[in-house]
C-alpha cells in the first residue's frame, strides 16, 4: 500500500512539477512578449477610420462599440504609430476627387489637434521615432488611389506639402494612369503620364504603394520608382490566390529593391477557404451590397459597418468559413521564409475590411508578438515586423527624395 502511494505520490508530483514548469515558462514568454512590444514602435500602414471621423456617432477619443480604431484601443493595443487611409470610390475623378481627398486630410489634421494630448502629425521616420519617445501616437497619411490627384501632377506636390507619405497608384478601378488589379487593363500597366507620376513620388518624398495595382502596372512602378516600394496593405497570394495579394516573385522582386510588404488582415486575403467561399456566395453577396447601398448612400462609414455585419451573419449562419487571427502569422511567416525578416510589416486595413477571430479591433495586437515570440522569431526581427521595417523603407524614401531635389 505505501509502495503503491509512493508511486502515485511520484506520478503525481511529477505531474504537478511539470505542469508548474511549462506553466511558468509560458509566463516567462507572455512577459517578454509584453515588454516587447509595448516598448516596440508599432506602426501599422493602413487604416480606413478617417471616414469614420465624419460619422457624428464616432469619436476617436473614447473607446466606441464598434469598428476597429481610437485612441483608448490603439493604447490597450500598443499601437502607436498609424497611417489614416484617404479614400474615396475610385469612380469619383477629377475636380470632386481633389475636394473629398482635401476634406479627408484637414479632417485627419484637425483631429491630430484635437487629441494633441495623445497624437502628433508624423512626416518623416525621425518624427515617428519621436512621437514614441514623447509617448504619442504618431499621425500618417496615405493616399489610397491615384484617382485623387483629379490627373493632375501637381497635386502630388500639393499632397506632399500636405504629409501625404504614400499613395496607392489606383484603387478597385483603373485611373487614368494606371491599371488596378480588380479592373479590365486599360492602359497596360502605367501610361508614360504615369510614370512622370511615380518620378515625381520619389522627388517628393511619397512611398509609391503598389497595393491594389495590376501586376503590370506593379512591374513598371517597379523598374521607374529610383526608390523602394511599399505595398501597404497586401498579403500573400500563395496562401489565398486573390489578386490583391502578391506572388511569389513579386515579394522577392519588391524585396530586392529594399520594399516592404505590409500584411492585410483581411478574411479573404488571409484564407483561400474563406475567399473560394466568398466567390461562390457571389449573387448573394451583389444582392445585399445593393441593399446596403439604398440603406448608407454615400455615408461610407455606415457602409463599411453595414458590410461587416452581414459577413459575422453568413459565417455564423455556416455559409462562410471561420478564420483564426493565426493565418496573419502564416503570412508574416511566408515572407521572412521567402525573404527573411527585413521586408514585412503590418497593414490591417483596420475600419475597412472584416477582421479574423481574435483580431477583433487593435487591441489585440500584442498577440502578434507573443505568436512571433513563441515561433522563436529574434527580438530584433519582431521588432522590424512591428515598424522598423516601414521606418527603414521611409528613411530610404526621404534620402532619394533629398538627392533628387539636390540634382535641380
Ligand atoms: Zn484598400
Amino acid at each position: 500500500m505505501r509502495r503503491i502511494l509512493a508511486l502515485l505520490c511520484v506520478v503525481v508530483c511529477t505531474l504537478g512539477g511539470t505542469l508548474l514548469v511549462s506553466g511558468s515558462a509560458a509566463d516567462a514568454v507572455a512577459d517578454r512578449a509584453h515588454k516587447l512590444h509595448f516598448s516596440s514602435i508599432v506602426l501599422d500602414t493602413h487604416d480606413d477610420t478617417t471616414q469614420r471621423l465624419f460619422s457624428k456617432s464616432f469619436d476617436l477619443g473614447r473607446r466606441n462599440p464598434d469598428g476597429h480604431i481610437d485612441i483608448p484601443r490603439m493604447r490597450e493595443g500598443g499601437m502607436n504609430a498609424i497611417f489614416f487611409s484617404i479614400w474615396i470610390d475610385g469612380r469619383i475623378m477629377r475636380p470632386p476627387a481633389v475636394q473629398k481627398a482635401l476634406d479627408q486630410i484637414d479632417a485627419v489634421h484637425e483631429n491630430v489637434r484635437t487629441f494633441s494630448n495623445d497624437m502628433v502629425f508624423a512626416r518623416t521616420a525621425e518624427d515617428v521615432r519621436r512621437a514614441h519617445a514623447q509617448g504619442k501616437i504618431a499621425t500618417l497619411i496615405g493616399v489610397e488611389g491615384g484617382h485623387m490627384i483629379g490627373n493632375d501632377i501637381r497635386m502630388v506636390r500639393i499632397f506632399g506639402d500636405l504629409g501625404v507619405r504614400y499613395m496607392t497608384l489606383s484603387h478597385f478601378y483603373n485611373d487614368e494612369w494606371a491599371d488596378s488589379s480588380t479592373d479590365k487593363p486599360a492602359h497596360n500597366g502605367l501610361t508614360d503620364y504615369g510614370k512622370d507620376i511615380v518620378r515625381e513620388m520619389n522627388r517628393q518624398g511619397i512611398m509609391v504603394d503598389i497595393s491594389h495595382v495590376s501586376d503590370k502596372t506593379f512591374y513598371d512602378a517597379l523598374e521607374i520608382s529610383k526608390a523602394p516600394l511599399i505595398a501597404s496593405h497586401s498579403s500573400c497570394r500563395a496562401l489565398s490566390n486573390h489578386p490583391r495579394n502578391m506572388t511569389d516573385q513579386m515579394i522577392k522582386d519588391v524585396a530586392a529593391k529594399g520594399g516592404v510588404i505590409q500584411i492585410n488582415y483581411h478574411l479573404a486575403f488571409l484564407s483561400q477557404a474563406f475567399n473560394d467561399a466568398q466567390t461562390a456566395l457571389e449573387g448573394d453577396i451583389v444582392k445585399s451590397s445593393q441593399e446596403r447601398a439604398k440603406k448608407c448612400g454615400d455615408d461610407p462609414d455606415c457602409a463599411s459597418l453595414e458590410q461587416d455585419r452581414e459577413t459575422r451573419a453568413l459565417i455564423s449562419e455556416g455559409k462562410l468559413p471561420h478564420v483564426s487571427w493565426e493565418k496573419i502569422i502564416e503570412h508574416i511567416d511566408h515572407v521572412v521564409r521567402l525573404v527573411g525578416p527585413d521586408h514585412v510589416g503590418l497593414g490591417s486595413d483596420f475600419d475597412g475590411a472584416s477582421m479574423p477571430e481574435g483580431m477583433e479591433d487593435c487591441s489585440k495586437l500584442p498577440k502578434i508578438t507573443e505568436a512571433l515570440l513563441r515561433k522563436g522569431y529574434s527580438e530584433e526581427d519582431i521588432r522590424k515586423i512591428l515598424g522598423e521595417n516601414t521606418l527603414r523603407l521611409m528613411e530610404q524614401v526621404e534620402r532619394v527624395s533629398r538627392d533628387l531635389q539636390a540634382q535641380r
